[in-house]
């Protein structure tokens, strides 16, 4: 019997290693689990640091910070890859790219040294994640501006984003929010031309944030989320009677 059992761990504790080299490893915190190879565990814990404060910052910054849906298995997910070549192959990424993120699936996968991703990429793609959570996952009324606008609100400053565009406003270089609203920004789209869109996207979620406050915001997506209609929703949160109503009280925010 003693025997046997020698033979068995003597056969099967090789294999067991050898499996597990190569397997993810688990890291929980509150809002996150975050899946690991070889990553050092101080890199690890450092992202998670990132991410958990990413998401406090988010959510209070956007008024959410009441609607605590990240907990236990609701928790989003983040992979770290040992290299950029085992992301890429997973990912089919370009080579530029540091991080990805399926929004629906709240998953967000990177690599051990990705350029970038802890500062940029983390909180604009957790703010994606976040408000799409409160507006609904498969709400087609969600315009691109407010999208980009809401992922962009982290890190922006929003007096020299008005000063650069009241200049647009003035010499004619703007878009409409018309415009805005029908635009998908596709890879061959003008960098100016992309710029100036996550410009007015921040500006325009600055101004309803700041001017109105962040109860009405939340109250806005809520509105969005159950109508699934952007007009309908923006005049039931706010006083705007219609979208060219709203588009006029933006640019005066901006030329303020
Ligand atoms: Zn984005």
């Amino acid at each position: 019997m003693c025997r046997f059992r020698f033979l068995l761990l003597f056969l099967f504790f090789p294999i067991v290693a050898f499996a597990a080299k190569g397997d993810w490893q688990l890291l929980k915190s509150t809002h996150f689990f975050i899946y690991y190879k070889e990553a050092p565990q101080s890199t690890v814990e450092r992202l998670a640091q990132a991410a958990e404060s990413c998401y406090s910052n988010i959510t209070n910054e956007l008024g959410f910070n009441r609607f605590n849906f990240w907990t236990w298995d609701r928790r989003a997910r983040i992979y770290i890859f040992d290299t950029q070549q085992d992301y890429r192959k997973d990912t089919d990424a370009p080579d530029w790219s540091a991080g990805q993120a399926a929004v629906a699936n709240k998953l967000i996968k990177t690599f051990v040294t990705a350029p970038g991703f802890l500062n940029n990429i983390l909180p604009h793609e957790l703010a994606h994640i976040i408000f799409r959570e409160m507006v609904g996952f498969n709400n087609p009324a969600v315009p691109l501006w407010l999208e980009e606008g809401v992922a962009s609100y982290q890190g922006e400053n929003i007096y020299a984003v008005k000063a650069k565009l009241a200049e647009g406003i003035r010499s004619g270089n703007f878009i409409s929010l018309g415009d805005l609203s029908r635009l998908g920004l596709s890879k061959s789209e003008d960098k100016a031309r992309a710029a100036l869109f996550y410009a007015e996207a921040y500006s325009l979620v600055k101004y309803l944030i700041s001017e109105f406050g962040r109860g009405k915001f939340v109250f806005f997506c809520q509105s969005l989320r159950d109508s699934r209609n952007l007009a309908a929703a923006l005049s039931k949160a706010y006083s705007f009677s219609n979208m060219a109503n709203f588009e006029e009280g933006w640019k005066a925010y901006i030329l303020r």
